[in-house]
């Protein structure tokens, strides 16, 4: 056998370590390799235990397994020149049809956390400057220029040059109808509703339109005197792209919120308020700031300009204002302003009642694409102020989205909570390709500075969207370019066509930019159903959101399954909503980008890096991640692997670790989430095992079978021994050397404890 070929990820500046899975350097012949990705928390420390596993089965087939560094630490070095850049390589290696990348999922780095790495990689002497808090001079905003490449949802945009294929594998599924968990059940007297706004959103005022022939767009505000303020420069777009421009009228939004207060008050619901501050991070938290400016009318007015004078903003929310107005002559008086009005009502939701946290205290508090499924699946119900839990007013001010939630919510009164041992399942097909739709759009939104007229004009000059605005509008461009939404309604018709299963496009003919998407799948839809084979005869429709939800839970409650197909914060939104009400977790999803060059990047669940288990492993080296998310990757990448290089080995090894998975669902070995059960270590052991086993009892390959005869052997034998070994080390603090770059040697120790495990490994 050969030895598993790891390349060093390239975070480090100079010397290697010997020991740990980034130690092994270079074999350039291997005839085919696997991308792994080291990226940070949770998914990170995984890794250390996980991948020589990986390493070792895939060298079997010849398969090379590399990791590169894409971590916020080593993608701030990479900036200053300290590490090579990791991320530019795979986002070019990700144009190829080469690519096979298993992308774990990373930290998108908010300012305190950049602050946190670079001082943490100071401390470990690398050469790095302070983040400037406040730029002036042009090598201290050059500075800022290179930190802001590392802030925020840096990595997966470079990575993403495919559209997004998620779903619940059978497996999963199957585990899930057998093992159901928990629904709260629904009343038919549910006070619970979403309210959103019925004109001046972001889905009212949208314009859209598609480019004829390559060219740079400028956005431009136009004062009432004529004066003109460049929002944009630049904006470079492509023949056949749909760009949109849309605002939220905030005087609008302000008339909505103060409605929807009085209404969860006259109706005895928790108020409780949904967005998206972490991603949408420009639009969000000033639409939070009108949430809490609503919520404390007279506080606002009487208060107002201290606050303002003292650099205090209702986006921050609640909490940091009630922590900020300590030091103002004013302070006691606004405190008890603020607790008069919250005792007045309504109610408020609450993140946590015990320490008297309101949805209104941070803008980061409450996501919408987590916190709605999770109401829905606890009876309709947020926690109020007395701990208990209650109906609530879910509201949700632009209304592109709010009525799926509201479908979902109707149905559950109407009919009960979900059934999770009988439900069907709702995949989804994910419009995501070249930061197509919202999420790429921070840098195109804005919030107005004076009344005027945004225009979004052309290289000729010619005005292509224009909006009348009002001081404190938030306005924002959008982009979506042709060829990911060509290759987007052919990865709908190839999901459709090998499920068997109806696909529904979620868009809404109302909508300006949702028109032109339908115009061209009216273009693009025939082309590909006639030219893959069967095409012709699928299920595949086009409905508005709301109505397409209900199309598909209808569905649902018999057992059947419908594919989403959406734009990409419905992808978002949708691959959180489903898999919570049919699995429990987002986190077991199998998550497929097929990439539009023909490579593959094999996203690892749907879920982040959940840093709260890292602060546990620091505690008590107990890790309670799961990986399963890895495993579905890894078999799709093996698979993907097999067939673009006709390598049957990596086909035995692809088929036999999806079924080591489904054993290792039914035997339950997920990580607990107390000492003293099987964590993430352990849970890897078994899957070894599982795998192993079925490896040794194929019959396809007789060699291979061989191999891991004995691999199966001493896994087995020493099951007991592995896991007393596993559970020995729990209980005390754990030292990783470090949280944004642990130390490799020291972390590949903390997680691989089991010298009989270990061992056993190195058989190959
Ligand atoms: P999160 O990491 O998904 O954590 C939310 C909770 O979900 C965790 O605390 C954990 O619950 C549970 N969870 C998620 N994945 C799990 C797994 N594999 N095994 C067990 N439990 C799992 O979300 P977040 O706290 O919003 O985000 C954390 C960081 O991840 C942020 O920096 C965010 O930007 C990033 N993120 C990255 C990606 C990506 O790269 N694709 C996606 C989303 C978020 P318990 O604590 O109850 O165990
Ligand atoms: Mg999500």
């Amino acid at each position: 056998m050969n030895l598993p070929t790891v390349l060093l990820g390239n975070a480090r500046s100079g010397d290697l370590s010997e020991v740990g899975y980034r130690s092994v350097v270079t074999d350039t012949n291997a005839a085919a390799s696997i991308i792994y990705t080291h990226t940070d928390e949770a998914p990170l420390l995984a890794t250390y235990s996980f991948l020589p596993i990986i390493s070792a089965y895939a060298s079997t087939a010849g398969v090379s397994v590399e990791t590169r560094d894409i971590s916020v630490a080593a993608r701030i070095l990479a900036q200053f020149g300290l590490a090579d850049d990791a991320l530019a390589e795979l986002g070019a290696l990700a144009k190829t049809p080469e690519a096979n990348i298993i992308k774990l999922p990373n930290v998108s780095a908010s300012v305190p956390q950049l602050k946190a790495a670079i001082k943490e990689l100071q401390g470990q002497g690398f050469d790095l400057p302070d983040y400037p808090e406040n730029a002036q001079t042009d090598e201290e905003k050059a500075v800022v220029a290179k930190y802001d490449k590392v802030k925020g949802s840096a990595v997966n945009p470079v990575l993403r040059e495919g559209n997004s294929d998620r779903r619940a594998p059978l497996s999963v599924k199957n585990y899930a109808k057998t093992h159901p968990h928990s629904m709260g059940a629904w009343s038919s007297d549910s006070k619970t509703n979403v309210a959103t706004m019925s004109s001046g959103d972001f889905f009212a005022n949208e314009k859209s339109v598609v480019i004829g022939a390559d060219d740079t767009l400028s956005i431009v505000l136009v004062g009432a005197d004529g004066t003109e303020t460049v929002l944009k420069e630049s904006v470079p777009v492509l023949a056949g792209e749909v760009v949109d421009g849309t605002f939220m009228d905030v005087a609008a939004l302000r008339v909505f919120l103060t409605e929807q207060i009085a209404r969860a008050k006259a109706e005895g619901v928790l108020f409780s308020a949904h967005l998206k501050a972490t991603m949408m991070k420009v639009s969000d938290p000033i639409i939070f700031g009108h949430v809490v400016q609503a919520f404390f009318p007279t506080l606002f007015e009487q208060y107002g300009e201290q606050l303002r004078a003292a650099g205090i903003s209702p986006n921050d929310g609640l909490g940091g204002l009630l922590s900020a107005v300590g030091n103002l002559p004013e302070g006691d008086a606004i405190k008890a302003a603020v607790a008069a009005r919250l005792a007045e009502g309504p109610e408020v939701a609450m993140v946590d009642s015990d320490k008297g946290i309101t949805n209104l205290h941070v803008p980061s508090d409450v996501i919408i694409d987590a916190s709605m499924p999770a109401m829905i699946r606890t009876s309709g119900h947020m926690w109020g102020p007395d701990g208990n839990e209650a109906d609530t007013l879910a509201v949700i001010p632009d209304s592109s989205y709010a009525g799926v939630y509201q479908a979902v919510i109707e149905d559950c009164r109407a009919h009960g909570a979900y059934d999770p041992s009988t439900m069907g399942s709702v995949p989804n097909v994910g419009l995501m390709a070249q930061a197509a739709e919202e999420y790429g759009s921070h840098d195109k939104t804005f919030e107005i500075p004076a009344a005027g007229t945004v225009e979004v004009r052309n290289a000729a000059g010619d005005v292509l969207i224009s909006h009348d605005v009002q001081p404190g509008d938030v306005w924002r461009a959008c982009q979506t370019k042709d060829a990911p939404i060509q290759d987007w309604v052919k990865l709908a018709v190839t999901r459709a066509r090998a499920s068997g299963t109806p696909a529904v496009f979620w868009l809404d003919e109302n909508r300006a930019h949702d028109a032109n998407l339908i115009a061209k799948i009216g273009e693009y839809l025939p082309q590909h159903t006639a030219s893959i084979e069967g095409g012709e005869g699928l299920d595949i429709r086009i409905l508005a959101p709301a109505e397409a939800c209900a199309f598909s839970i209808e569905r649902i409650r018999r057992g059947e399954d419908t594919i989403s197909v959406t734009g990409n914060v419905l992808r978002d939104y949708n691959t959180d909503l489903f898999p919570i009400l049919e699995l429990g977790t987002s986190a077991k999803m199998l998550s497929v980008v097929p990439l539009m060059n023909g490579g593959g990047l094999f996203e690892t669940g749907a879920g982040g890096s959940a840093p709260k288990h890292v602060q546990q492993l620091v505690k008590e080296n107990y890790l309670r991640w799961d990986s399963l998310g890895e495993f579905f990757a890894l078999a799709a990448s093996l698979e993907h692997l097999a067939t673009s290089t006709d390598n049957a080995r990596a086909q035995i090894l692809a088929d036999t670790l999806d079924r080591a998975t489904g054993t290792f669902l039914n035997e339950d070995r997920s990580p607990g989430r107390r000492l003293g059960t099987i964590d993430n270590r352990g849970s890897h052991f078994y899957l070894a095992l599982y795998w192993a086993q079925e490896l040794a009892g194929q019959s396809e390959d007789a060699e291979l079978a061989d191999a891991f005869a004995d691999v199966a052997a001493a896994l087995g034998g020493n099951e007991e021994k592995i896991v007393a070994e596993l559970l020995a080390v729990q209980g005390s603090p754990a030292d990783i050397g470090g949280y944004y770059r642990p130390d490799d040697a020291k972390a590949s120790a903390v997680m691989r404890p089991s010298a009989t495990l270990n061992e056993a490994l190195a058989i190959l």
